[in-house]
């Protein structure tokens, strides 16, 4: 079967370029590994930018999240010394979250994709891209009874993440790959619980750092820093309930509310940068592109941005002969993924204590104190936490 756009994966990158390519009427498919079921359910981000809900709302994208997201612009930072909230909303550029599950985007991406007659084929993996540096690059495909096939276009976008076929069928040495450990591990939890506090937690104490992140009504997202490499299944629910309380001072700052945790996953804080996002006629974005550290919460809202920049930029190519837009992608989408990643550094440095207790370790321990004491006295530091955070 042939194509302009093949593109490989129904996350929110692969699924906002289907729709605007489809809507500019450029002729494109969706590769999909997982069944639609699985893509539906996959609790992941939740926290998106205010430049993101207008990419969605441009593009008449954002019905779902403006009938079922919930604005939010208060973080609460904790630590031995006290806490301190901000409104970021009323700090920078002024601008809030809006708190809307990742999965439920997806559904609402896919369902409308799917209604204005797009093409998503679930549980077809791709297993290779082949010829990228020519104009026929095609992608061999696999349904889920190991039949193989075959999809030809003019371009693939691959937005199949950080393990899909995209980035495995890069020659060596076409992209150099840019990363970095920062060594610390979070246990990601999702708990069938009401949020405890009407603000993002970030609570820092001398047994690791513990996070709270508002995802609906009925359940929370909390993160635990944890040792490299410990499994999940080492951590029993009262164990993280007592971890969480004990980290997030509950008995000074209030109670948690419990519930089932129903997600229990160990992540790892990396980034990677490819560099170009693009070999020929293969383009990667979204977390394909580059992975960041969930520290900042940006993963998501790059996905959105890139394929925003990459649809427009190959309608000009293809509907349009202008080739222009395309040549500059990886360029434009480089400059956002760096500055994304300089914050989510910076929020590491600042949430988390230096391994060990040498002189290096000490020295860089008071240095974050001083920063925390930063953000909680000077405006200007907390107008740039704002610009950042929120921003994309
Ligand atoms: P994905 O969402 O990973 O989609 C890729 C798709 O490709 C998947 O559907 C996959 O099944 C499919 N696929 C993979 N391989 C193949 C193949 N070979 N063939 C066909 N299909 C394939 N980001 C934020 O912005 N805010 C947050 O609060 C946040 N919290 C997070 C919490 C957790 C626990 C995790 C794990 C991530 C979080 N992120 C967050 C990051 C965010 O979820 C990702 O950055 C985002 O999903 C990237 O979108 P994507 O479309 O590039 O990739």
């Amino acid at each position: 079967d042939s194509t302009d756009v093949v593109i490989l994966g129904a996350g929110p990158a692969g699924l906002v370029l289907a729709n605007l390519l489809l809507d500019a009427g450029v002729g494109c498919v969706v590769l999909e590994r997982a069944d639609r079921e699985h893509v539906q359910t996959r609790a992941r981000a939740g926290f998106l930018a205010a430049n993101t809900v207008r990419v969605l709302e441009r593009h008449g994208l954002a019905d779902g999240l403006r009938r079922g997201g919930r604005e939010h612009s208060v973080c609460e930072f904790r630590t031995g010394d006290g806490r301190f909230r901000l409104d970021y909303s009323g700090l920078g550029r002024g601008e809030p979250h809006t708190v809307y599950p990742q999965q439920e985007l997806v559904t609402d991406l896919l369902t409308r994709f799917l209604a204005a007659g797009g093409d998503l084929r679930f549980a077809t993996e791709a297993v290779a891209v082949h010829d990228p540096d020519t104009t026929q690059p095609w992608v061999e495909t696999r349904d889920a009874d190991g039949r193989p096939g075959r999809w030809t276009g003019r371009y693939v976008a691959g937005c199949d993440g950080r393990h899909g076929a995209a980035r495995r069928s890069l020659p060596p040495g076409a992209v150099r790959i840019h990363r970095r450990d920062h060594g610390v591990s979070w246990l990601g939890l999702l708990a069938e619980a009401p949020p405890s506090l009407d603000a993002v937690g970030y609570a820092m104490h001398e047994r690791g750092f513990a996070g709270h992140m508002a995802r609906t009504p009925e359940t929370t997202r909390y993160y635990l820093q944890c040792e490299p490499g410990t499994s999940p299944a080492s951590w029993s629910e009262e164990r993280i309930w007592d971890e969480l309380t004990v980290r997030m001072r509950a008995a000074d700052y209030g109670a948690l509310h419990h519930g089932r945790i129903v997600q229990s996953t160990v992540v790892d804080l990396e980034s990677d940068v490819l560099e170009p996002l693009r070999h020929g006629s293969l383009f990667l974005a979204g977390d394909a592109a580059g992975l960041i550290s969930p520290s900042a919460a940006k993963g998501a809202n790059l996905a959105v941005l890139a394929a925003e920049i990459l649809a427009e930029a190959l309608v000009d190519d293809l509907r349009n002969a202008d080739p222009g837009p395309l040549s500059r992608y990886s360029a434009r989408c480089l400059a956002h993924i760096w500055r994304a990643q300089e914050f989510s550094l910076w929020m590491i440095r600042l949430l988390h204590r230096a391994p060990g207790q040498d002189d290096e370790a000490l020295f860089q321990e008071q240095l974050r104190r001083a920063r925390v004491e930063s953000l909680r006295t000077s405006r200007t530091h907390q107008d740039w936490f704002a610009d950042n955070y929120v921003g994309i």
